[in-house]
């Protein structure tokens, strides 16, 4: 049963001329799939529409190919219809409405594959890559006008009922809006009025084209926190919502860019856009969309009663739990699986890859490999599984196990789950990644066939006495200390030297230890969390990177900037492209990427984030012993996550997850969406 303070969420709210049927709104999101990944990425909004959510939408939508970002949808011609009627059909069919964001990029994209000449308001360097915009005239204008038009109809024959004008993200009407950008003579450039002018053409051209029957929405960044585009929430940001207030038929408000609006929860908690787009509802009747990371209902509920949203948006929150909306409504909320903003989804869309999530193992596999992320198949025969090992590889598979009836064990050596998430999550920033666990191990509880068995290390003569049919090895990994890793193939010099210490054995207090240096040829995150901890702790940190940047891996989560900038900003000495290559106690020796030259720097100590050690070594003892697995009633042995080859918590929660699903009856092939053979009419 649902509690009644959550019923203000499951109000209908009218959208133009459609109705939503609660207030959970899935915004538009990249997937990594658009137009290259048609059936999985339908299969995928359609189990938003199955988890409740009111509003489904795609991601942006390229309305020609004269703008053609890393894999949008399409609406160029009536074949994407036939392939985004699929999508619309599939989510009408649980009760919700379909959203398109139709999309033309401008400045944003160099158009590599369609190899068209990009166009903008001013010729100016693309986002990315050696090219320039052509500065766009009157009959180039007036050509984008129809062009959207076009997809507008084409939209609406697809069966979408809400439909966007998109101004988010820097993107081509932005850069219109914007008075850095615009640099223009003519009637689209120079007063306000006249920056505007395109977005208000758009929005009154898609009313009159579709407005009938469609609802047009409208996706605004109200604020540039880069100030790259130069609109903010209380300068011009506002000045357009107050003087289109009543145009759109809903406002689905932001910030510009993405990595503004996509902050991971290193940086920002839930409902930190409140403060610049609270003003919206202030000044327009129309119903307003927006997002936070949403994942309590709770704060949901203040956000609706204090006024601020009308609907709760999701991207992040609705790709760690699609049945969130469902899971309020029927009273589950301790089952929701809340995102931990790690943005391993952004990376993975970054990569051109369908969708990853830590947190939902299932995301992007709901077609190729028939994963649904509430229903699982019965256990194939009534037999018990030991799993060694509770970090997130061992307590994702005793979970999905369990769902599927299995008897469990999940024997863990130390005295509390959770493995290298309790570690990473103590760390600076990190906190919200606790939630891997804590969410595996809420459900494990309500297991009555998982036992959890603590302080349990097991050897292989254990193992092979317990007689479990099956055995699951997930023990993990350590960080080496050697320094060995993508830069160094070999240790350095001094590696056994006391002074050297492992990222693990960095505890939650780092006590005063003098001048650190933390050599991070990870690239990620590991080695500036620590040097966070030990800067916070009082210790002096030289932060040295194999790589040109702090943690350029973390350009794909969006987190880059922000992690170079508070290490910097922390009082870290910095000292990129160069590799460890001794260490006698007092002095370390670095060597430059490029030229070889060698520096010194005093520290007492060194900290190698490099490469990992796989916890294999129990593994290898009971595979020596497969001739007694017979008799000992062991069918099968597995190795799974960090202990079969180290990675992101994503890939061991992912392991875990396949582990388990495929137990009794392994999945033969990936499904692949097949691209239909013909030539271009
Ligand atoms: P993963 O990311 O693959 O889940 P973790 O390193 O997070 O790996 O977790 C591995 C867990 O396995 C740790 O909690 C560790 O204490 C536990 N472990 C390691 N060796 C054994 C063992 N022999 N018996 C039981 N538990 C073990
Ligand atoms: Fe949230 Fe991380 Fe999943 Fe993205 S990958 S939805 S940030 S848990």
């Amino acid at each position: 049963m649902r509690d009644p303070r959550y019923d203000v969420l499951f109000e209908p709210v009218a959208i133009g001329p459609v109705t939503a049927k609660n207030r959970f709104y899935q915004v538009p999101h990249c997937s990594g799939m658009g137009y290259s990944k048609p059936q999985s990425l339908n299969r995928m909004r359609e189990v938003n529409a199955e988890g409740g959510w009111a509003v489904v939408c795609t991601e942006f939508c390229s309305i020609h190919p004269s703008s053609l970002g890393k894999t949008p949808a399409t609406l160029w011609d009536e074949g994407d219809v036939r392939v985004l009627g699929d999508l619309t059909d599939r989510v009408r069919a649980h009760g919700a409405l379909a959203g398109v964001e139709l999309w033309y990029g401008g400045i944003s994209t160099p158009n590599h594959l369609t190899r068209e000449v990009p166009l903008g308001p001013v010729s100016l360097p693309v986002w990315d890559g050696p090219l320039q915009t052509q500065a766009m005239d009157r009959s180039d204008i007036r050509a984008l006008k129809r062009w959207h038009r076009d997809a507008a109809l084409r939209a609406k024959r697809a069966g979408f009922e809400i439909i966007y004008v998109y101004a988010g993200h820097g993107y081509l009407p932005a850069q219109f809006l914007s008075p850095t950008i615009n640099q223009r003579t003519d009637e689209y450039g120079g007063s306000f009025e006249n920056r505007a002018r395109l977005i208000r053409e758009l929005l009154d051209e898609t009313k009159e084209a579709v407005g009938d029957s469609c609802a047009v929405a409208f996706r605004f960044s109200v604020e540039d926190l880069n100030a790259e585009i130069g609109i903010t929430h209380d300068g011009e940001g506002r000045d357009l919502v107050e003087y289109l207030a009543e145009v759109p038929d809903l406002w689905d408000v932001n910030l510009s860019n993405y990595a503004a609006d996509v902050r991971s929860s290193r940086f920002v908690p839930e409902g930190a856009q409140e403060n610049y787009v609270a003003f919206v509802k202030q000044v327009t009747t129309k119903p307003v969309v927006g997002v936070g990371r949403f994942t309590s209902p709770d704060t949901m509920v203040s956000q609706i009663k204090r006024g601020i949203l009308d609907f709760i948006g999701a991207a992040r929150p609705s790709i760690a739990d699609p049945f969130l909306p469902k899971k309020i409504e029927t009273g589950r909320i301790d089952e929701i699986r809340e995102c931990i903003g790690c943005n391993i989804c952004v990376w993975s869309n970054a990569h051109t890859e369908p969708l990853r999530c830590t947190q939902n193992a299932t995301r992007g596999e709901e077609w190729r490999r028939h994963w649904h992320p509430e229903q699982f198949e019965p256990r194939h025969a009534d037999e018990s599984v030991l799993v060694i090992g509770a970090g997130p590889a061992g307590l994702e598979a005793a979970r999905v196990l369990g769902e599927r009836g299995y008897e469990v064990a999940l024997a863990e050596a130390t005295k509390a789950v959770g493995g290298r998430v309790s570690f990473e999550s103590s760390l600076p920033g990190l906190s919200e990644w606790a939630r891997v666990r804590d969410y595996r191990l809420s459900a494990i509880r309500s297991m009555p066939a998982v036992e959890i068995y603590l302080d349990s290390r097991l050897g292989s003569e254990q193992v092979l006495e317990f007689g479990f049919r099956h055995v699951c090895i997930a023990t993990g990994s350590r960080w080496r200390t050697d320094g060995v890793g993508r830069s160094n193939s070999r240790a350095f010099l001094g590696w056994e030297n006391q002074g050297v210490w492992a990222p693990d054995m960095i505890s939650k207090s780092s006590k005063l230890r003098g001048i650190c240096l933390v050599y991070d040829d990870d690239g990620y995150y590991m080695a500036n969390v620590l040097a966070e901890r030990l800067m916070q702790d009082g210790n002096q940190v030289i932060y040295v990177t194999s790589t040109d940047s702090i943690a350029p891996e973390a350009s794909a989560t969006l987190e880059q900037s922000r992690i170079q900038a508070r290490i910097m900003s922390m009082g870290a000495e910095i000292i990129t492209a160069h590799k460890l290559k001794s260490f006698d106690g007092r002095t370390a020796s670095l060597e430059c990427a490029y030229t070889g030259a060698r520096i010194e720097r005093e520290c007492s100590m060194v900290v190698p984030v490099t490469g990992r050690h796989s916890n294999d070594s129990l593994y290898h003892q009971i595979m020596a012993n497969e001739h007694h697995h017979k008799d000992a009633g062991i069918s099968s042995v597995q190795r799974i996550g960090d202990c079969q080859a180290p990675g992101l918590i994503a890939s061991a929660v992912f392991a875990g997850h396949r582990y388990a699903r495929e137990l009794g009856s392994p999945l033969v092939s990936v499904g692949r969406d097949r691209v239909i053979l013909g030539r271009p009419r």
